[in-house]
């Protein structure tokens, strides 16, 4: 899967993700919101090697952490979708260079009109949330959604959620924990969808959905290979 939908621009690169048929859950119009977010958002912002921008291949960040392959980024939107609605409260755990927080705005921020929603990442490591913010101001709606806190970022642990803006309607998490973090499912929104990466030697993405008597149902959906949700002295650079 990886790697096939590389493009020259991010267009060609949204479109050939979006053409490549990993994008199963949505609909014409659904497929149309992920690409039109992804189309907003240059990846070229959020890389150390721009001319490898448009690659749909993971890039080393530093700190021992990596922006994801863009088609992951659109996979986990696709799952999301559903609760990506105008208005929705998102937290990204392990939110790295920034790059899904910036499309997570565009998704429940369309419009100026509409309701405007809420992305909070959090990253354990002080330089990477440093170096999103950065990234997240080369482009004018990102960088007045930081101003006006649309978009958040702060540095803590990931395993405790953000508990003070919950509860979220959706949770992603972009680093493989060993178990499922209880403060995470605590923190989900009745009802809430949670994407996170689970395991150590063999991964798998697990959806988890709260519905809105507060039931929990979890669905393992595919094998992965993300760096873990860890320790921040653990974290090799
Ligand atoms: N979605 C990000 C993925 C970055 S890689 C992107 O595409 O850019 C995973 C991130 O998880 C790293 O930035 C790492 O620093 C962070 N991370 C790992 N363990 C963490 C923890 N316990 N709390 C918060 N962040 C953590």
């Amino acid at each position: 899967m990886a790697w096939r939908c590389s493009g020259k621009t991010n267009k060609e690169l949204v479109q050939n993700i979006t053409k490549s048929r990993i994008l199963l859950n949505s609909n014409e119009s659904q497929l149309e919101r992920i690409s039109h977010a992804m189309e907003a958002v240059d990846r070229a912002h959020y890389v150390p090697f721009t001319n490898a921008a448009y690659e749909d291949s993971p890039q080393a960040i530093g700190h021992g952490a990596t922006i994801s392959a863009p088609h992951m980024h659109a996979y986990a939107a696709d799952h999301l979708l559903p609760f990506l609605r105008p208005g929705a409260k998102v937290l990204d755990i392990g939110s790295g260079s920034g790059y899904l927080c910036a499309v997570l705005h565009h998704l429940v921020s369309p419009s100026d009109d509409i309701p405007r929603g809420k992305i909070i990442g959090i990253d354990h490591i002080p330089e990477l949330v440093n170096l999103s913010l950065e990234n997240l101001k080369k482009d004018d709606q990102t960088r007045r959604a930081v101003e006006n806190q649309e978009i958040q970022v702060h540095v803590g642990d990931g395993r405790l959620g953000w508990p003070s803006d919950g509860p979220y309607d959706v949770i992603h998490v972009g680093a493989a924990a060993p178990t499922i973090p209880e403060p995470l499912i605590a923190q989900l929104a009745k009802p809430g969808r949670m994407f996170i990466p689970v395991g150590t030697q063999s991964q798998y993405i697990i959806q988890v959905d709260k519905d809105v008597d507060g039931d929990v149902t979890q669905t393992r959906i595919m094998a992965v290979r993300y760096v873990p949700l860890t320790d921040k002295d653990k974290q090799t650079p």
